[in-house]
C-alpha cells in the first residue's frame, strides 16, 4: 500500500476499526477515509453504491460489523443475521464494481463448528454444526468469506479474509447486555472494588476456554496480511493460547487488585466449550503478537478505572 493510497476503512468507530485507523495514522498513511453510519448506513445498497462511485477507494478495510457477546447474539438474532449480510454485500459487490484494489474482510472464530477439533485450522471452516447461540451471526461471516474466495475467483479480485479470535482494547463495548466476557469481567470486577461488594457474577460455569487477542495487535496483523498475503483461504488471527473463564476473571481480579469472590450464574449459557485458534499460518507468514494477556487486561483496566458505571 503506497502512503498515499486512499483506504476506506469501514467501522472506524468500532473497536476494530478504530484500531486499524490509529495503526495506518501511526504508520504515515496520510489519505484515510471513514464514514458514519449516519452519513452512509451500509446496509443500504443505494448509500453504499453512491459512496463507492463517488470516492473509488484503493483499499478497503472491512470492520463494520454488528457485533456483540453470547446474550446479543443469541437474542438479536434476526438483526445479527441480516445486518451483516447486507453489510458485507454491498461492501464487497461495491469494491468489485469499483476495481478495488484490494479488500480485507474480517470474520470470527465463531464461523468453525462446535464440536471441531482444537486448535482451530483454516481447513475445518464448514465441516460441521455451528455454535447455536451465534449461528447467524457465523452464517453471516461464512458468507462474507465465500463472497471473497467467490469473487476472486469469478472477477479475479484481490480480496482476503481473516478470523481474529476474541478481541479486547479501546473503544470496546462495557454494555453488560451486549459485551464480550473481557470487558463484562472488568466493568463488573472495577465497580465490584470501589463499591466493596463482597461478589462478582460470572455467567455459565466458568469452564469454557477462550484465547483472548489485544486489538492492537489484531491491527497490526491486518495490515500485515493486507501488504504480504494474496490467497483465497482464510486466515486466523490469534495467540494460540487460551484460559478458562474462571482463570480469565481471577487474572482481572488480580490486576484490579480486587479480594471479593466469584459467584457462578448457571443460568446463563456457557456457548461453545472451546475455540483455541490454530495460528501456525499466520505466524508462516511472520507475524506474531506482542501483547501478552496480562499487559493487555493492565492497558484496557487504565481506561476502566476512569470511566463511570452505573
Ligand atoms: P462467546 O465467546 O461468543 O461465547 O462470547 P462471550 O465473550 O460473550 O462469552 C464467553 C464466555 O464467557 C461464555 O461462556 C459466557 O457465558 C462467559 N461469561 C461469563 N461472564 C460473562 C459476562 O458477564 N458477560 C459475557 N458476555 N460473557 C460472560
Amino acid at each position: 500500500m503506497e502512503k498515499n493510497a486512499k483506504i476506506y476503512v469501514a467501522g472506524h468507530r468500532g473497536m476494530v476499526g478504530s484500531a486499524i485507523v490509529r495503526h495506518l495514522q501511526q504508520l504515515g498513511y496520510s489519505n484515510i477515509i471513514t464514514r458514519s453510519s449516519k452519513e452512509v448506513d451500509l446496509r443500504n445498497q443505494q448509500q453504499v453504491f453512491s459512496f463507492f462511485e463517488k470516492e473509488k477507494p484503493d483499499y478497503v478495510f472491512m470492520a463494520a460489523a454488528r457485533v456483540g457477546g453470547i446474550y446479543a447474539n443469541n437474542t438479536y438474532r434476526a438483526e445479527f443475521l441480516y445486518d451483516n449480510l447486507m453489510i458485507e454485500s454491498n461492501v464487497i459487490h461495491a469494491s468489485y464494481l469499483n476495481k478495488c484494489k484490494k479488500l480485507l474482510f474480517l470474520g470470527s472464530s465463531c464461523i468453525y463448528p462446535k464440536m471441531a477439533p482444537q486448535p482451530l485450522k483454516e481447513s475445518y471452516l464448514l465441516t460441521g454444526t455451528l455454535e447455536y447461540t451465534n449461528e447467524p451471526y457465523a452464517i453471516a461471516k461464512i458468507a462474507g468469506i465465500k463472497l471473497c474466495e467467490n469473487y476472486r475467483l469469478q472477477y479475479g479480485c484481490n480480496f482476503i479474509s481473516v478470523m481474529p479470535t476474541n478481541l479486547y482494547g479501546p473503544n470496546d463495548n462495557y454494555d453488560l447486555n451486549k459485551s464480550h466476557v473481557l470487558p463484562a469481567l472488568l466493568r463488573k470486577i472495577h465497580t465490584a472494588k470501589i463499591k466493596n461488594i463482597p461478589t462478582v457474577e460470572v455467567w455459565g460455569s466458568g469452564t469454557p476456554l477462550r484465547e483472548f487477542l489485544h486489538v492492537d495487535d489484531l491491527a497490526e496483523a491486518c495490515l500485515f496480511l493486507m501488504e504480504n498475503y494474496h490467497e483465497a483461504e482464510l486466515v486466523n488471527i490469534g495467540t494460540g493460547t487460551d484460559i478458562s473463564i474462571k482463570d480469565l476473571a481471577m487474572l482481572i481480579m488480580k490486576v484490579a487488585d480486587y479480594k471479593g469472590e466469584i459467584k457462578f450464574d448457571s443460568s446463563k449459557p456457557d456457548g461453545t466449550p472451546r475455540k483455541l485458534m490454530d495460528v501456525g499460518k499466520l505466524k508462516g507468514l511472520g507475524w506474531s503478537p506482542k501483547i501478552t494477556l496480562e499487559e493487555g487486561i493492565k492497558m484496557v483496566y487504565k481506561d476502566v478505572e476512569r470511566m463511570t458505571f452505573d
